[in-house]
């Protein structure tokens, strides 16, 4: 196996030798599987979306073809090849003939800019860029990042014809050559973290466990080729490409790929019949909408996930259908409550590993101590798809493994038994980030850039909560010389920089200084009651108002 010049940490040979013999690793390659369910479903809907359709042979062929062009075009094995695309055919299209042809998709957002490609695209040596023409300035964007760039020669654009030409018969001979070349412990998949320190790291996901990982969600939730798996959150996530895609098609079943517009994906499963659907927290509200109704039809599955699930919700998910919840992240666990656990512990945990290999510890944080159940500590885990490090990261794996190779999550969790099952609980977080609708924004990595502005001298940020997204992002400055700039002129700054618009602070609060804790770290926990209680009193008033217009009328 390539380590990538020492930059991939392999699995430990004795875990890699457990998880081969359990089944929990696969010896195939993820382009393997795919063409292996295709000849097993080929008359069967593979994608569905609000304009196109494709069968499993349809998609077998065509990406076959396109992956036959993208090595025609000079492309080698292990080349990195970034991925800004949004939910639609073409992204689908694109993340298989990348794998097909040996390449390697790095899971970027359509969202990100100079600031995140950048330092990305470098790290892993990225050779080609593939980006949807339709989303506002990211073609210029592109064109303008392979300037110069050391390795980038390539820029793709979804939609353009690849590979069309090719004789069906050829390309797939060429793919099988190149895939049985391919060592299973491979990189399948750079994802991104959004949960560590400074700019994002880069999570290299191989073959043996990726779709397996997904196989693996897909049975806890019984799944078989006629459910339909509708998903709405961007399908390049990790939680998109296994939930949704790579899960979906495990088993033959079809992807309904709507987009984050909550009222056309609602119409979109109702029409193409969903039966299953993963929904994140900045769509929780949506669900309680009267759009949500006519997409219940067919649906039997509802798995919610990224916030607490409040009982009302829950309740009303299950006047129809059957609720849920799932804990993921791209570094690997997944945790899923069973088919069959009672009512409360799917509205109160995110139920259990989704394999029987994943080892789970509640440590005491920053120590290596397991706290008892039912009490509060971080969630560390280790598995046979859970990363045993980071790419490229010596000295931050350091610190964010324990001695023994369980991942730190920076999760705070809790064991909870009921029915004399033990069930993991979320119950906040350690690591300093805000989680916007699912879009993590890492708060050391915002303050570095804010404090690049010359008006600000310190900058603390800190989430606020919203209705819809769950997480917004609040900026406490402290000005160089009293002057208070408004947020345009700090959101400016920001776009000036190249840094992804989700990043972008949603309120300032200038203040005289930080407040420190007894220690002399920034005490943000003041700042987040802070911004809390500047809302609800902002709420309030804004009630009085409409009610003292109401006396008046
Ligand atoms: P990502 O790698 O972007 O998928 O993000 C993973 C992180 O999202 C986790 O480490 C948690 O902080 C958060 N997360 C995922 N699922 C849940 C959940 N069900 N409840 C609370 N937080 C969650």
């Amino acid at each position: 196996m390539s380590n990538w010049d020492g930059r991939v940490v392999p699995y430990p040979t004795e875990r890699a030798a457990q998880y081969r013999a359990s089944g929990a690793w696969s010896n195939q390659t993820t382009g393997q599987r795919l063409h292996g369910v295709a000849a097993r479903f080929p008359d069967r809907p593979a994608v569905i979306t609000a304009d196109e359709s494709i069968t499993y042979a349809e998609l077998d062929r065509r990406t076959d073809q396109l992956a036959a062009a993208l090595v025609r075009l000079g492309l080698q094995p292990r080349d990195p090849v970034i991925f800004q695309l949004t939910n639609r055919l073409d992204t689908v299209l694109a993340w298989y003939a990348t794998i097909k042809a040996g390449l390697v998709p790095v899971a970027t957002l359509a969202a990100h800019r100079d600031n995140e490609i950048g330092p990305i695209s470098r790290k892993v040596g990225a050779v080609a860029h593939f980006v949807d023409p339709q989303v506002p300035g990211l073609l210029d964007f592109a064109r303008a990042h392979a300037e110069g760039h050391p390795t980038i020669r390539h820029l793709f654009i979804a939609g353009e014809s690849l590979g069309e030409d090719i004789d069906a018969g050829a390309a797939r001979e060429l793919v099988e050559c190149i895939q049985s070349g391919i060592d299973p412990c491979d990189v399948v998949a750079f994802q991104l973290s959004g949960g560590t320190t400074g700019t994002p790291k880069v999570i290299p996901r191989i073959h043996a466990e990726y779709w397996n990982n997904a196989v693996m969600y897909s049975r806890t939730l019984g799944w078989d080729e006629h459910v339909r798996v509708a998903h709405l959150i961007p399908i390049i996530h990790n939680a998109g490409i296994t939930c949704g895609l790579h899960a979906a098609h495990s088993v033959g079943a079809c992807l309904i790929l709507a987009t984050t517009d909550a009222g056309k994906a609602f119409e979109l499963m109702a029409r193409a019949r969903a039966t299953d659907v993963l929904i994140g927290h900045g769509h929780y509200q949506a669900l309680l909408s009267p759009a949500f109704e006519p997409a219940r039809q067919h649906l039997q599955r509802v798995v919610l996930s990224g916030a607490k699930v409040t009982p009302a919700l829950f309740q009303h998910v299950e006047r129809t259908a059957w609720a849920g919840q799932l804990f993921g992240m791209s570094e690997g666990m997944f945790m899923v409550t069973p088919l069959e656990s009672p009512a409360t512990a799917r509205l109160t945990t995110v139920g259990v590993p989704v394999c029987a290999e994943d080892e789970i510890r509640i440590l005491e944080p920053g120590t290596e101590d397991t706290v008892p159940d039912g009490a509060v500590g971080e969630l560390c885990c280790r598995g046979p798809y859970t990363i045993p490090g980071y790419f490229d990261a010596p000295e931050h794996n350091r610190t964010a493994f324990a001695t023994d190779g369980f991942y730190r999550t920076g999760d705070l969790a809790a064991i909870t038994t009921v029915d004399g099952v033990r069930y993991v609980s979320i119950e906040g977080r350690i690591k300093d980030l805000i989680n916007r609708g699912g879009e993590k924004i890492n708060a050391e990595e915002l303050e570095v850039l804010l404090l690049q502005h010359p008006t600000v001298a310190n900058a603390a940020v800190v989430a606020m909560p919203d209705p819809r997204l769950g997480e917004k992002t609040c900026a406490y400055l402290v000005s160089t010389d009293g002057s208070q700039l408004p947020l345009s002129a700090i959101q400016a700054h920001l776009a000036d920089l190249g840094v992804a618009k989700f990043k972008w602070p949603e309120r300032l609060e200038w203040v005289a200084a930080l407040p420190r804790s007894n220690v002399g770290k920034i005490d943000k926990k003041s700042l987040r009651a802070d911004v809390v209680a500047k809302l609800d009193a902002e709420r309030n008033a804004t009630a009085a108002k409409g009610s003292e217009h109401y006396a008046t009328r």
